[in-house]
């Protein structure tokens, strides 16, 4: 299978991955996606991660279609190739997914349910008495319940295995009960990781690699805490913000704080993307690229009108039509040790969204030695790595890898690959984790390790220590000022 050149450039990092290949790409431009979901607010990061990765024709029907317009003019932008066939306003989601005989459920590859609780409840409804014709020709489904913080998503491939979904979700005290909470920006991150989850599931789906979801997966982004659940399994009860800390008090804080993001692309986008709805302040960009067609299956800051346009003003034009009141401070620039210290001086959590390992170990250094807290991720291919460093409170990047390993033993996401929703996973974890330290509220990955792996759609958290002989930050450091190595 051979992909026209353009095309071949805009998905080179799947094709290079023999789980996807060229016939794979081709597979999934050929799909067809319906998307049902309660507001285009909530389904927007799933949108920007389907047609990122070329999931060909998606069919939306959606209930509150409030700031459709700019967003389709994103997504078209973002990525051609993809057919946004229909946004149509959904008023009574229920009998519209009831409606299996109609033109959804023709051709298509997959369907996603995305939305808060009581969208979701209502759709379930529908499932579970649909009539035996629509059973046999029942289209594999993607479920994602959305709250504040918390979330739980499914793949559905049997009509009957809905029920465990239903009765996991049902009789617990989680998102239906949680409180009424005006820190809707709880919302706004479940929204993002569940909407990069599922379009994960759904490049699975269309392909058929990995394992599927079967057992729904349960998320609480503020205490860090990621669990599969069986039929018989209790969700966590839902959790309250700390009484002290008032929700508009927390908004104050973040609107008086500044979040450096080094690197705009695939790590980078989805946590500036986070980050500017969130309501911080000030955002430090700092990327000396240009945007390349081979950037854009997953780097959704960026788009197709764009390419040739250094990164960070790129993301700048993106993020001021999110928030226009947001100060964006652009560095074009490559971050090097003798602007690191100067940049980083002024900002209050450090986001690492770099590709490469002498630029990863630069900044640990570097915000070791300014005392600044950096938020730290990578991935390549299918998996994704992420830590909170709190200098002299928790564990440097170096307690872990003391040292960059000889150059080209471990390959970059340019010659390995990488599936396009995998850094938006890890880039709005990264967002989520600036968010609670900047408000001092939840549970971060200090002192951990995150692991995820999206073929599985597992995540795995250990606890890490400060090594006593960590070259940097141990008892007998030999590092005495920030490292830069060799790219
Ligand atoms: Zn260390």
């Amino acid at each position: 299978m051979i992909l026209p050149a353009e095309k071949s450039n805009r998905y080179l990092r799947h094709t290079i991955m023999p789980e996807i290949g060229a016939s794979g790409q081709t597979r999934l431009l050929e799909s067809h996606i319906a998307v049902f979901a309660s507001s285009a607010r909530c389904v927007a990061p799933l949108l920007y991660y389907l047609v990122s990765s070329g999931l060909g024709n998606i069919k939306c029907f959606i209930e509150g279609i409030e700031g459709i317009s700019p967003l389709v003019e994103n997504l078209r932008d973002l990525n051609p190739d993809v057919n946004i066939i229909e946004m149509i306003e959904l008023s009574d989601a229920a009998e519209v997914f009831h409606n299996c005989s109609g033109n959804t459920e023709k051709n298509t590859s997959c369907r996603i349910i995305f939305g808060n609780y009581d969208f979701i409840k209502n759709i379930i409804k529908s499932i579970n008495n649909i009539n035996d014709r629509c059973k046999t020709h029942y289209v594999p489904t993607i479920i994602a319940a959305v709250e504040n913080w918390q979330g739980i998503i499914q793949a559905v491939k049997k009509p009957e295995n809905t029920f465990l979904f239903n009765n996991t979700v049902s009789g617990h005290a989680i998102i239906s009960t949680a409180p009424a909470n005006k820190l809707a920006v709880g919302y706004l991150f479940s929204c993002c990781l569940a909407g990069a989850l599922a379009a994960i599931e759904s490049i699975k789906l269309c392909l058929n690699i990995g394992n599927f979801l079967e057992c729904p997966l349960y998320f609480d982004l503020l205490t860090m805490n990621f669990k599969k659940l069986n039929g018989n399994d209790n969700i966590p009860n839902a959790h309250h913000l700390p009484s002290e800390e008032k929700p508009d008090d927390i908004q104050n804080k973040i609107l008086d704080s500044k979040v450096l993001i080094v690197g705009t692309g695939g790590l980078g986008s989805p946590a500036a993307y986070a980050l500017s709805l969130s309501g911080v302040g000030s955002l430090g960009l700092v990327d000396s690229d240009r945007v390349e067609i081979s950037n854009l299956n997953r780097q959704i800051l960026h788009s197709t009108s764009r390419i040739g346009t250094p990164k960070v003003k790129s993301a700048e034009v993106f993020i001021r039509k999110l928030n226009p009141n947001i100060n964006v401070i652009t560095y074009e620039t490559r971050f090097t040790k003798s602007n690191a210290m100067r940049i980083i001086r002024d900002y209050d959590v450090i986001i690492d969204g770099v590709d490469n390992l002498p630029t990863r170990y630069l900044l640990n250094d570097s915000c070791f030695f300014a005392e600044k807290t950096l938020v730290e991720a990578g991935v390549l291919r299918f998996e994704g790595l992420g830590m909170t460093l709190v200098p002299k409170k928790g564990h440097c990047y170096r307690c872990i890898f003391p040292e960059p390993p000889p150059a080209n033993s471990i390959p970059s996401c340019s010659q390995a690959g990488i599936l396009g929703p995998v850094p938006g996973v890890m880039g709005f974890i990264e967002a989520a984790e600036a968010f609670k330290l900047l408000a001092g509220i939840g549970k971060t990955l200090q002192s951990q390790l995150l692991i995820f792996d999206a073929l599985d759609l597992d995540f795995r958290i250990t606890q890490v220590k400060r090594d006593e002989n960590c070259p940097l930050c141990g008892e007998m450091p030999s590092i005495k000022e920030p490292i830069e190595y060799e790219i």
